[in-house]
């Protein structure tokens, strides 16, 4: 076995391998861009080596790179993840050349499964089931469109060279064909270099079934049975689950047997994937291999108490595989959620920023290893931690979160349990989405195919609706209580003076206030009188009720709010107050009357956005003088203005962002130099 090796790649696959090769004695030496200098991944190997700047190309993709660094340090194997160079025919050459052993398949059966078309013909000759089609090396406009009709509408025009969805193009009918050609092929020869295309017959209400196979160098191949991979958007993955719902066992060996059958094909050695295509009646096509280990390989190991890394170790290292095809057995069931930084509702748009906070379901204490006693119900593979950034450089993947259940319904129960446990701030994520797909009637019911989100559209994304006044009251407590505590520290020594209380006690009459709250579609005015031994609080026209902080222990907040006891986590970011309760997240802007200068934020002498939003006025210019509290930039964000104003008197630097601009959360507006 190896004593060192180097893992080429970042986030949560570099920090998944580590984990590993900790477990198992092997010393891991990381890679890294400038841009993940501060990365969880770099922090968890025992060496690290940076590799060039943020962008891909200049460094994880650059194996020449990677290898000196191996040799350097006296890696022994190169490990690639996934992604990157996991499936670079050249690169595997190259660590060969340079005496490392690639932790993956031979560069040949890479190279037999790089192209669609070619994997396709081979298959065709070891007797796989394909999709009816052309995949051959005619590629003349004419040809192609006559093999189309011949095929039957509707069908699928996909890049050859293709992967991640790209370049796959739907016909509805003859007409189409012209244009879609046209539009496959730009965008395969700007995504791939290669503007080779198949066609193939689309199949309505297809599930795509995936076969994990290992093979080792001794001549032993085996699958590890099956993931179904049906819920996707745009082509990509979003929930995966194993075993696949109503897979009779027949066809569970049958297609095993043909996955096996497509790796000796093409002499496969390691962890590979057999993509199939299957029908609503069972009947199931090849679609492509992926020659290395897949994001959704937990399910898998989840269900056969196996780890999968260290396979591909003892399977690269010469060793025999761990198990044989009799020795396994698929016990329970597991489901994996990518959480994703992107907003659903802005069709997925990635997004970038900080996580502020990170608060993660608990229970986690999967046990990675040959002799797993009984899974975890809880696993989370992340590359991430609180106060790390999601860049615009990489996969905005914040985590896989994988569940276990002894059957699928309690799979999916623990899943939509974490998922409501699951706390982030700082960035848009689909948990939220991730929730109604779980809890939907059509996932629920396992009535799979590749266009449920799209089929269930109207219930995954609802009309936002209004925070309820439990959340909103959570807000309002958590906020009372943050002014008592900081008023209230330095003058504890008066406990007794009723002038350094914060209860709101006037004489005469009772204090009544209005707290202004906001999220993106709504604005609440709630109302709360200060009372002797708690609030009375209303939100909007509501009839006032009662309000008490029964406890709060750091961010948890138990209030009781008329007979209704609940409770949340608060985390107050700037003025928005992000409440969790009830499996929800509410974004609630306060908007505070008495936000004057002299609290405005400033980090040496920089102003930053205090929440995402667009810069709508810029009132001074570089170089002017200010005084204390003067308004220099208004932004919006969350329906509402935010002013920045000057926190002392002083001359404005420089100016970074102009009229219409968005800006991120926490970014610097303006330099600023204290007079
Ligand atoms: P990529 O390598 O770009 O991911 P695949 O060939 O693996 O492309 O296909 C990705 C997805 O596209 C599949 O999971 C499936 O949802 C859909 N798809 C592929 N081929 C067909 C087909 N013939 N009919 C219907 N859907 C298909």
């Amino acid at each position: 076995m190896f004593t060192k090796i180097l893992i080429a790649n970042r986030g949560e696959i570099a920090c998944r391998v580590a984990a590993t090769a900790r477990r198992m004695g092997i010393k891991t030496v990381a890679v890294y861009s400038e841009a993940d200098a501060n990365a969880k991944h770099v922090a968890v190997c025992d060496e690290a080596v940076l590799i060039g700047p943020a962008a891909a190309k200049e460094s994880y993709l650059c194996g020449d790179k990677i290898i000196a660094v191996a040799k350097a340090t006296g890696a022994q194997a190169i490990h690639p993840g996934y992604g990157f160079l996991s499936e670079n025919a050249e690169f595997a050459d190259a660590c060969a050349a340079a005496g490392l052993v690639f932790i993956g398949p031979p560069a040949s059966a890479m190279r037999a499964m790089g192209s669609k078309s070619a994997a396709k013909q081979l298959m065709e000759k070891a007797n796989v089931p394909l999709v009816p089609g052309y995949h051959g090396e005619q590629q003349d406009a004419d040809f192609l469109h006559a093999q189309a009709d011949k095929i039957g509408y509707p069908v699928l025009l996909k890049a050859s060279a293709g992967g991640g969805g790209k370049g796959m193009r739907v016909i509805e009918n003859s007409a189409q064909f012209k244009d879609a050609l046209a539009s496959c092929k730009r965008e395969a020869i700007s995504s791939f270099g290669d503007d080779k295309v198949l066609a193939e017959k689309y199949l309505q209400r297809p599930r795509h079934i995936e076969i994990q196979v290992f093979a080792d160098t001794l001549g032993n191949c085996i699958y590890l049975f099956e993931r179904d991979c049906s819920v996707q958007r745009r082509h990509q993955k979003v929930l995966e689950e194993a075993p696949a719902p109503d897979m009779p066992a027949e066809r569970r060996a049958a297609m095993g047997e043909a996955a096996v059958a497509a790796a000796r094909a093409v002499g496969y050695v390691g962890a590979g994937t057999v993509e199939f295509i299957a029908n609503q009646d069972g009947s199931f096509y090849f679609m492509e291999m992926n020659t290395r280990l897949q994001v959704e390989h937990p399910v898998t190991e989840m269900i056969t108490g196996t780890d999968l890394v260290e396979w591909q170790l003892r399977v690269a290292a010469g060793e025999p595989l761990p198990k044989q095809q009799h020795e396994l057995a698929i016990k329970g069931h597991a489901i994996e959620a990518r959480i994703y930084a992107e907003n659903p509702e802005k069709g997925f748009l990635p997004s970038i920023g900080t996580l502020r906070h990170l608060g993660t379901p608990g229970a986690v204490s999967f046990e990675l290893g040959g002799d797993v006693v009984a899974p975890a119900a809880v696993r989370i593979d992340s590359g991430v931690r609180e106060g790390d950034a999601i860049s615009p450089f990489y996969d905005p993947m914040i985590a896989k979160l994988i569940v276990w259940g002894a059957d699928r319904k309690q799979a999916l129960a623990r899943m939509a349990q974490a998922l409501a446990q699951y706390q982030i701030v700082g960035l848009a994520t689909n948990i939220a989405f991730l929730k109604r797909l779980v809890e939907g009637q059509a996932f629920s019911a396992a009535d799979l195919d590749t266009g449920l989100i799209e089929r269930n559209h109207d219930s995954l994304f609802p009309a936002a609706q209004p925070a309820p006044a439990t959340a909103l009251a959570l807000a309002a407590a958590a906020l009372l209580a943050g002014e008592s505590r900081t008023v209230a520290a330095p003058a504890a020594a008066h406990a007794a003076d009723p002038w350094s209380h914060t209860t709101g006690w006037r004489m005469n009459q009772s204090y009544a206030r209005k707290l202004a709250f906001a999220d993106e579609h709504t604005a609440y005015d709630t109302f709360v009188t200060y009372r002797a031994e708690d609030w009375l609080f209303s939100a909007s026209s509501a009839a006032p009720q009662a309000l008490s902080l029964a406890t709060h222990n750091g961010n948890d907040y138990s209030i009781k709010l008329g007979d209704q006891a609940t409770h949340g986590t608060v985390l107050r970011d700037g003025d928005v107050f992000h409440v969790f309760a009830n499996g929800a997240h509410y974004q609630l802007a306060w908007n505070d009357p008495m936000a004057h200068a002299g609290e405005t934020e400033s980090e040496g002498g920089r102003l930053t956005a205090p929440m995402p939003g667009k810069v709508v006025s810029v009132l001074a210019s570089k170089g002017q003088e200010v005084k204390k509290g003067e308004p220099l930039v208004i932004m919006e964000a969350m329906k509402m203005e935010h002013t920045i104003a000057a926190p002392h008197d002083g001359v404005i630097d420089d100016i970074l962002y102009g009229v219409g601009d968005q800006v991120a959360d926490g970014a610097p507006l303006l330099a600023f130099k204290t007079a």
